[in-house]
């Protein structure tokens, strides 16, 4: 069901039952203040005339005209008997019907004041008469036409006008509820029309300052990221293809020179070893794309082991000074450890070192000095690794793309490289839920900061 349809059905259902409640609360109440003001008029009434009679010595029959008028009368038909001790009549108006029962007279004569009712009220009361010590019952008895009529004429207009502000609030509700959903019709149209081929499109959002609009700016906050990630695979893909690309055509254009005549053996050597040189690029090249696709995809299956970081960090600098004998990478503690236990960390020993290989690679390929120091820091939980260089640095901007594959800055583009290391670096870290942030000036050089969380005591 639609939540316009429910709701234009809830809310009025919900506001009706308290109009209902409303209408009948009024009415009831109305009722009950009708039969109240109508039997205190008749017991003011009944007991006047009682002591008319008994203290003023008024005849009762003086009263036929005006209980004529009474008679008459549409709004109020009264009717009054008085009864002796024993239930007699003594006097009745004109039009009155005595309904005294013995029944009723034991009550009377030990309550005062008894109320009846059929289609009358009625009240029934005993007054003694001072000078003879007589008792007498008194019957009072009335018709409320004017009460009854005012009463159904309230019912009419309540019904009537529940009725209709039932019906208002049914309209309106639709009508508001209508209105303010209109912009996500617009909305969801908008979005079906947005595919991968315009992820650029995006819905309105400006008219919007609720929670409507909030969810737009949302979804485009959203698109935007798609986007992104949308341009970085597609530029992922054309840069992948362009990386292996170009050392191919090398290959091939060195080949057919190498081919055009016959060389010496010398001559064949030192092309076979740049053939030797740019294959094992391209190897290495594949082999991080393949490792960078591993990881997006598969990290889970990645087997932790109890690592000792300063141990990996010494052997991984033996293998870089071993391929490039130039390189200097100094290890030093900037904290010591306060047991052994804080350089132990959960992980992957063979990303770890791929992670300590970039950045010391990086350090001295991009300085010329050709220097990195490693410091190895603790915190509370933590261990730290700053990889610190005094090399060409990076501009703030700069370091914004160095996460993202293929990126190289435009002072590095001479340096050999392919900008897959950082991103797979990024990955890595990320997997044994460490951080990686960089601080870097340019012509002063870089720091690369690597955090783990320390293995915690057993
Ligand atoms: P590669 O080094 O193969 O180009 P990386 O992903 O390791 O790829 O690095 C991406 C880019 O980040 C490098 O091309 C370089 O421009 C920049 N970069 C990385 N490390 C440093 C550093 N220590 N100093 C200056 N620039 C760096």
């Amino acid at each position: 069901m639609k939540i316009i349809d429910k709701q234009t059905i809830r809310i009025p259902v919900i506001l009706s039952f308290a109009l209902v409640l409303f209408s009948v609360i009024v009415y009831l109440f109305f009722s009950y203040f009708r039969k109240q003001e109508l039997t205190s008029y008749l017991q003011i009434t009944a007991i006047n005339r009682a002591k008319l009679i008994f203290e003023k010595n008024v005849n009762p029959k003086q009263f036929s005209d005006a209980d004529r008028d009474l008679k008459e009368s549409a709004y109020l038909q009264e009717q009054f008997t008085y009864y002796d001790s024993l239930g007699n009549v003594v006097y009745k108006s004109t039009n009155a019907i005595p309904h005294l029962t013995p029944n009723i007279l034991k009550k009377v004569l030990s309550q005062k004041i008894i109320l009846e009712k059929d289609e009358y009220e009625r009240i029934f009361f005993a007054y003694r008469e001072n000078k003879q010590s007589k008792l007498y019952i008194f019957e009072a008895s009335a018709y409320d036409t004017a009460g009854f009529n005012k009463q159904t004429k309230l019912l009419y207009t309540l019904v009537f006008s529940t009725l209709i502000l039932i019906a208002l609030m049914a309209f309106s509700t639709r009508y508001f509820i209508r209105k303010d959903l209109k912009p996500l019709g617009n909305i969801a149209k908008r979005m079906k029309s947005i595919s991968s081929k315009n992820l650029q499109n995006r819905i309105p959002e400006a008219d919007l300052d609720n929670e409507i609009g909030n969810m737009a700016h949302t979804f485009n906050e959203l698109l935007d990221r798609l986007d992104a990630a949308y341009t970085q695979q597609r530029n992922f893909v054309s840069y992948a293809t362009h990386e292996l690309r170009t050392p191919l055509a090398i290959l091939l254009g060195n080949t057919q020179v190498t081919l055009m005549k016959t060389r010496n053996t010398e001559e064949y050597i030192e092309t076979l070893n740049n053939f030797e040189l740019d294959i094992n690029n391209m190897i290495n090249l594949m082999n991080s794309l393949l490792e960078l696709a591993r990881m997006n995809a598969d990290s889970q299956s990645v087997p932790f082991t109890d690592v000792r970081v300063d141990d990996l960090l010494w052997q991984t600098s033996g293998i870089v000074k071993k391929k490039k004998p130039e390189y200097k990478i100094n290890i030093e503690f900037a904290d010591m450890p306060e047991y052994d236990e804080a350089l132990i960390i959960n992980g992957n020993a063979e990303l770890m070192a791929l992670v300590f290989r970039n950045l010391m690679e990086n350090g001295c390929k991009y300085s010329p000095k050709q220097e990195v120091e490693v410091k190895i820091l603790f915190d509370e939980n933590n261990i730290i690794l700053d990889f610190v260089d005094e090399g060409v640095g990076m501009s703030a901007k700069e370091m914004e793309h160095i996460y993202e594959a293929f990126y190289r800055t435009e002072k590095t583009k001479e340096i050999s490289g392919h900008g897959i290391g950082l991103p797979l670096t990024k990955r890595i870290v990320e997997i044994h839920t460490g951080t990686i942030t960089v601080k870097s000036v340019e012509g002063e050089g870089s720091t690369f900061r690597v955090s783990f969380p320390i293995k915690p005591l057993s």
